[in-house]
């Protein structure tokens, strides 16, 4: 597992990410044993993190809203000390918000779609729109995925990715770059946002869906 200490050094308790030497932290029943070791080893020891039904998409729910609930979202917002938020990912983006000011996060799942329909931006707005963050004052991180060189993809993908501006070389996306341009975008300081320079596929380090088409899944976890 890795902490992410740039985050905890901005204020969040918890902000950790399980990899293969955890392993499987996904949502199945059989995880379980591992979700519950690695949590301690984050933290977090008992705390069953808060989880959702990923789809790819862009809804974000709250964290007191999702508990026990398996709702299908892509983002969980945190306001509360003591509840953890976690997404699974194989390769797709963790997406760490945090203010510091008024102790509010966003913990997002960011893969190919999600980051093409802007849920960095997203997260971003209902941070705002719930606890009135300013997005000046937000910290972001980035986690290990899949980064440009590895992520490639069809003709008509890259072709898709090239208009709508979002960082690309060639047929390989830049998932980080896209989700960190569309962090400023929303008004996060360039200097707030920390990308992991670590890519999921060539690293070796957490399960990878590129890699070995695995089902086993890296869980990120935070808490404000
Ligand atoms: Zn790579």
């Amino acid at each position: 597992m890795i902490h992410f200490s740039l985050m905890q050094e901005a204020g969040l308790s918890v902000a950790a990410m399980s990899d293969k030497s955890d392993g499987d932290c996904g949502s199945r029943d059989e995880a379980v044993p591992n979700t519950e070791a690695f949590m301690t080893l984050a933290g977090a020891p008992g705390v069953r993190p808060v989880r959702v039904r990923q789809v790819h998409g862009i809804a974000v729910v709250c964290a007191e809203e999702a508990r026990g609930a398996s709702l299908e979202a892509d983002g969980i917002l945190l306001g509360k000390a003591g509840i953890a938020a976690g997404v699974s990912v194989a390769d797709c983006a963790p997406v760490l918000l945090f203010d510091p000011l008024v102790r509010a996060g966003c913990l997002l799942h960011a893969g190919r779609e999600g980051s093409f329909r802007n849920i960095a931006g997203t997260g971003v707005a209902l941070l705002t729109h719930r606890f009135g963050s300013q997005p000046s004052s937000l910290v972001a991180l980035i986690g290990p995925c899949a980064h440009g060189c590895c992520y490639e993809v069809s003709p008509e993908l890259a072709a898709q990715w090239h208009r709508a501006g979002y960082a690309c070389r060639d047929r390989f996306l830049d998932i980080p770059g896209t989700n960190s341009a569309q962090l400023e975008k929303a008004g996060v300081f360039r200097h707030n946002i920390h990308i992991v320079p670590h890519c999921t596929v060539c690293g070796g380090v957490f399960f990878s869906y590129r890699t070995d088409k695995t089902s086993n899944r890296n869980l990120v976890v935070m808490m404000v």
